[in-house]
């Protein structure tokens, strides 16, 4: 039930959802949420909300990924991005970015946020706007807490009182290193290929283009869906701690994930370390009284999606409303990191990946799932011109003294698709 007067209005109509819950899963696969049956609890969710079925991550990592969740800005806008070097200019939410739990902070939600690993974390500031702040650090022996001990503390916070409340929630089940909780273990796993956690001399082998045997791969695979399946259960708890509390049907309720998760599936192992479908595409289930549930088809970043359920306004906002699937749309996703200089684009046939280091631009041709099937064609920066005002903003953030690695000149490319 809806309570405009109690609550105030963001703009001329909508008015504010007295409980905001956004779950942001880590590593989370959007092809498992589009067709299997691991996530029952979820599937039970998608019938009643919106569910975007081309949406994208800002970038391939957490840091950059959450931050744009958090702030509502692109990688390049927001610069919370992983790079020592220069982590006092470049490693922290700014106090000029949007803070989406600021915004609910100022009209009247309290706030709180858990974060599960230590990339999401005080370092970053990622704390900022939130009352009350509660984060894991890595730890050796176990790489985060469950997502249902995540849930269940965000659960007992927004029982402390009847009052509006912004949750953000980060659940790090779905992630390496690989070692389900006890309570999921071996469900699709009986033959261990190797001993758990992965150590450190067999993951640097991975990553070091050496291939995984089969009956590595196999167990991997096997491993990450019995992850898959320990988060279903903590949305479960989630949605039944909601109704329990008469939270339910007065909530906005997101669950994304903050990218996906490569098991060998393209050129590699875990995440970030490519700007491809495979590790931008992530699940988003959008549930709140008054959305028709309908699965829509638009394409649509992260960023824009933030703004959206910030403002409750907007286009995003008016498809979720009106359930219309717009084509011809762009999503960006991007990693400004020291080490990994890639932006990208994907729209409802192409995606286009840049390598600033390398100057040179790649656009795909996508199949029916979204993912890159081949080359269409090949961009060099010695032979096309500047065409590209999009990326003006990467470029300007490579061009900033701190950062390491500084294009001489402009360098790229027409960017229509063949
Ligand atoms: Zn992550």
């Amino acid at each position: 039930m809806w309570l405009p007067l109690l609550f105030g209005c963001t703009g001329e109509t909508e008015p504010l959802p007295p409980t905001v819950v956004w779950v942001v899963v880590e590593s989370f696969r959007a092809d498992l949420v589009a067709g299997s049956e691991l996530l029952p609890n979820l599937d039970a969710l998608k019938e009643d909300a919106v569910v975007f079925t081309h949406a994208h991550a800002a970038a391939p990592n957490t840091l950059p990924s959450v931050a744009t969740i958090l702030t509502t800005e692109q990688p390049w806008e927001h610069r919370v991005v992983a790079d020592i070097l220069t982590a006092d200019r470049f490693g922290r939410v700014s106090p000029f970015s949007t803070s989406v739990p600021a915004t609910w902070r100022r009209r009247g939600h309290r706030t709180g946020g858990w974060a599960s690993t230590s990339d999401v974390s005080e370092r970053f500031g990622m704390e900022r706007g939130f009352d009350h702040w509660d984060e894991r650090p890595n730890d050796p022996a176990r790489l985060h807490r469950t997502g249902d001990e995540t849930v269940r503390s965000a659960l007992d916070w927004l029982a402390k009182d009847d009052e509006p409340a912004y949750a953000f929630i980060h659940i790090a089940d779905p992630a390496f290193n690989y070692a389900p909780d006890s309570s999921c273990r071996g469900r699709f796993s009986d033959e261990p290929a190797f001993e758990l956690p992965v150590d450190e001399e067999r993951f640097h082998r991975w990553r070091s283009n050496n291939p995984p045997t089969d009956a590595e791969v196999d167990y991997v695979r096997r491993l990450y869906a019995e992850q898959i399946s320990c988060t279903d259960e903590a949305i479960g708890t989630l949605v039944a701690g909601l109704r329990e509390q008469g939270r339910l049907d007065d909530s906005l309720l997101v669950i994304t994930g903050d990218h996906g998760e490569e098991l060998w599936d393209v050129s590699g192992v875990t995440n970030g370390h490519n700007v491809r479908s495979i590790l931008t595409h992530v699940p988003l289930v959008v549930r709140m009284p008054g959305l028709e549930p309908h699965e829509n088809d638009t394409t649509v970043g992260h960023a824009e999606v933030a703004r959206a359920l910030l403002d409750l306004s907007g286009p995003v906002w008016d498809w979720m409303v009106t359930g219309e699937t717009v084509s011809g749309r762009k999503a960006w996703s991007s990693s400004p990191s020291r080490t990994l200089d890639r932006l990208s684009w994907i729209d409802d046939t192409h995606r286009a990946t840049l390598s600033i280091e390398s100057r040179t631009m790649v656009v795909w041709q996508l199949d029916e799932r979204g993912w890159e099937a081949k080359v269409a064609r090949t961009y060099s920066t010695e032979s096309q011109t500047w065409a590209a005002p999009e990326f003006t903003p990467m470029l300007e953030l490579r061009e900033d003294p701190f950062m390491p690695i500084v294009p001489t000149r402009p360098w790229l490319a027409e960017v229509t698709p063949p």
